[in-house]
């Protein structure tokens, strides 16, 4: 049921919209094929196919989506814009970390971090390491690289023409990026790397997107990028993206030549605040992180060397309306400890978060919220200020969510706060 504050969307109240005799022949004609189910909107207003499409899937199904259907976000955008086929918005809670203190170049002061989860005990880690970093002085971020790529594939007729085209390509670069510059206003194509593996040919084209994560902008300025390539060269493109890019996968090309912005975040701890805050010490701190997140995780062969950076990325994500599935770019984060003469100093590398603020799930009323909380919402002054402060605060979240938990496991604390947190509600 609603509770204080919740709305139902506009037309579950039964307003203006189809009535209910109308509503049931949409239903008869969906059921028959008469109408598609995702063309709802071409007929009703978008508020209206949301409710109607919701009610038909509460019908075929044997459902009552009556907690599906309360949502406050701008139904006319969303459904829209953001996505197919609506029947209405899930819920995920969202705690706050902080304050969190960041001397970065781009995001200085303090911040309270939106974290959207279901993940009990998540925050209240986050909360607790972004205490010690704020109690150190504040977490160091740089902006290492910036650059959203996409790599399309084309086929050659043998290794000889691979090379030719790849020639072609890299020698053309500044005519590609005349040619890109023509389908966005701030995007700009700033770099071409070619790729061969027998008669394919990949090339790996680089933009500064500004405030956008750039994936459509990227896109769409490739495809013309791609023709003229085809055109002068003979190769036949197979495909606007090659996986090369690399979109939504673990990929060490990302960790090594970065993709969306790179980011680096670090802090230096005294032997006093490891010992009051995370209740352990230096050096087994320096000891969980070698054998766990190096040794452990080369061992594993993963892609990550880390204790749970796409965590933070993740909620940091769905709060702030990023493309959730760029998570796994988070994971690829490397966490490093050196021993100091006053402690240690943390370190995450995060070669790869696609992040935003303008453009994608950004405008969507509560996300919008979040970036505001964070003062990122839309586009910065100068253009892409905004996103690359937004990148410097998720890695300072990232910062305080490893220096938490690889402070938990050194204290052997771990299991008991899942225990105390994430279990604690009577059941
Ligand atoms: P977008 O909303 O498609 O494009 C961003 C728009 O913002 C552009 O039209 C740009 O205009 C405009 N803009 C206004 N102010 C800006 C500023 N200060 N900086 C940069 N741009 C500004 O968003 P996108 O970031 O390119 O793409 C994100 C979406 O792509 C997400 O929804 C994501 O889920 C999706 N996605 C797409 C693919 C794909 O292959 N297409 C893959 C993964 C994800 P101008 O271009 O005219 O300058």
């Amino acid at each position: 049921m609603a509770g204080d504050g919740e709305h139902r969307d506009a037309a579950g109240s039964g307003r203006d919209g189809p009535d209910r005799e109308t509503e049931a022949q949409i239903h008869t004609k969906l059921k028959a094929g008469e109408i598609r189910l995702y063309e709802l909107e071409k007929q009703l207003a978008p508020v209206d196919a949301v409710r109607v499409r919701r009610g038909f899937i509460e019908h075929e199904t044997g459902t009552t989506l009556e907690n599906i259907g309360i949502f406050s976000i701008d139904v006319d955008r969303a459904a829209t814009r953001n996505c197919e086929n609506m029947i209405g918005a899930v819920q995920v809670p969202v705690g706050v970390a902080g304050p969190l203190a960041i001397n970065g170049e781009y995001a200085k002061g303090s911040f309270w971090l939106p974290l959207a989860t279901t993940e009990g005990a998540l925050v209240a880690s986050v909360n607790r390491g972004a205490g010690a970093i704020t109690k150190s002085g504040g977490a160091e971020v740089r902006i290492l690289h910036d650059g959203m790529t996409r790599a399309p594939v084309f086929a050659a007729t043998g290794v000889g023409h691979a090379k030719k085209i790849a020639d072609w390509a890299e020698a053309h670069k500044d005519d590609l990026a005349a040619i890109a510059a023509t389908t966005t206003s701030h995007g700009k194509m700033t770099g071409l790397v070619t790729f061969v593996a027998g008669t394919s040919v990949f090339v790996r084209l680089e933009f500064d997107t500004k405030d956008a994560m750039g994936m459509n902008m990227v896109t769409i300025a490739s495809a013309q990028v791609a023709d003229e390539i085809a055109k002068n060269t003979g190769a036949r493109l197979i495909a606007l993206s090659g996986n090369m890019c690399a979109d939504k996968k673990p990929a060490a090309i990302n960790g090594i030549l970065g993709r969306g912005r790179s980011v680096v975040a670090g802090v230096a701890l005294t032997h006093e605040l490891v010992e009051k805050v995370l209740k352990t010490d230096a050096a087994t701190m320096i000891e969980v992180n070698y054998r766990k997140n190096l040794i452990g995780s080369a061992r594993a062969g993963a892609m990550g060397f880390n204790a749970h950076a796409a965590n933070v990325v993740a909620a940091m994500f769905i709060a702030c309306g990023q493309d959730a599935a760029h998570a796994i770019d988070g994971s690829t984060c490397m966490t490093t400890i050196d021993a100091t003469e006053t402690g240690v100093y943390v370190a995450v590398t995060l070669p790869s978060l696609p992040v935003g603020t303008v453009g994608g799930g950004t405008g969507v009323d509560t996300q919008n919220e979040c970036l505001k909380i964070l003062g990122v919402a839309g586009g910065g002054t100068p253009p892409g200020a905004n996103a690359k402060k937004f990148a410097e605060i998720v890695g300072a979240g990232v910062l305080a969510g490893e220096l938490s938990l690889i402070g938990a496991l050194a204290a052997q604390h771990l299991a008991r706060a899942h225990q105390e947190l994430g279990r604690g509600a009577k059941r």
